[in-house]
């Protein structure tokens, strides 16, 4: 565990640079080791090779977006811990820096002690890596390439639908209930319409088969065993 064994390195990737110096000012005095990256391609190439405990990732990046980067590094079975941060300005959907492989993400304008929180939090996480692919029958989902198999052939889906799939892969074979399924794709977005989760799990029937998401009365969805 990184963070009981002395040194801790951090990367951060960020272009704004006030920001940037910000937070390794504020790291620093937390007693991380912290290096800086101003574009997208070198953050990938410092995440790659650095060898960092935990990765503080920009989304608009010069060069390469965040998103590129992170799913990149997942493409690479690097499971570097990063933490995402996204501007508020609706151009960009949260939930999608999730989907793309990051392992959690603030908003700005965000506090630094939640920040700290939060990064401590994954650097307290079990970095084994995760299964390179999940299996259901005839359904394969590949976290890293993000992609979904059906009998062999791909299944395009929406962010929204890739990540309540991979949701019900994750808890397979038990039972999801529909709490669970919008705070995991649609947490900390504050108050969303509970049916959303019917209208994607319809929208995931239409695209997979119906059989394939079963309903369980009461309890939440699973998938098909
Ligand atoms: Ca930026």
């Amino acid at each position: 565990m990184p963070w009981h064994s002395g040194v801790v390195r951090l990367l951060v990737v960020e272009d704004e640079r006030r920001m940037a110096e910000a937070l390794q000012r504020g790291l620093e005095a937390e007693g991380f080791v912290v290096d800086l990256e101003g574009t997208g391609p070198g953050g990938l190439d410092a995440a790659r090779f650095g060898g960092y405990d935990a990765v503080v990732l920009d989304i608009m990046l010069p060069g390469l977006s965040g998103y590129t980067l992170v799913r990149t590094l997942r493409e690479e079975e690097n499971w570097v811990p990063v933490l995402m941060l996204s501007a508020k300005d609706g151009e960009y959907d949260q939930a999608d820096g999730l989907d793309y492989g990051a392992d959690d993400y603030l908003t700005k304008p965000f506090s630094f002690v939640v920040l700290l929180a939060r990064l401590r939090a994954l650097l307290r996480r079990d970095p084994a890596p995760r299964p390179a692919v999940l299996e259901a029958g005839q359904l394969r989902l590949d976290p890293a390439a993000h992609r979904v198999m059906r009998d062999g052939s791909e299944v395009a889906l929406s962010p929204r639908e890739f990540a309540l799939l991979e949701t019900l892969f994750r808890a397979h074979p038990t039972v999801v209930s529909k709490e669970r399924i919008l705070d995991s794709v649609w947490g900390g977005e504050g108050a969303v319409d509970g049916n959303l989760v019917e209208v994607y799990v319809g929208y995931l029937r239409r695209k997979l088969g119906r059989e394939r998401i079963e309903t369980v009365r009461g309890a939440g969805y699973r998938l098909a065993p």
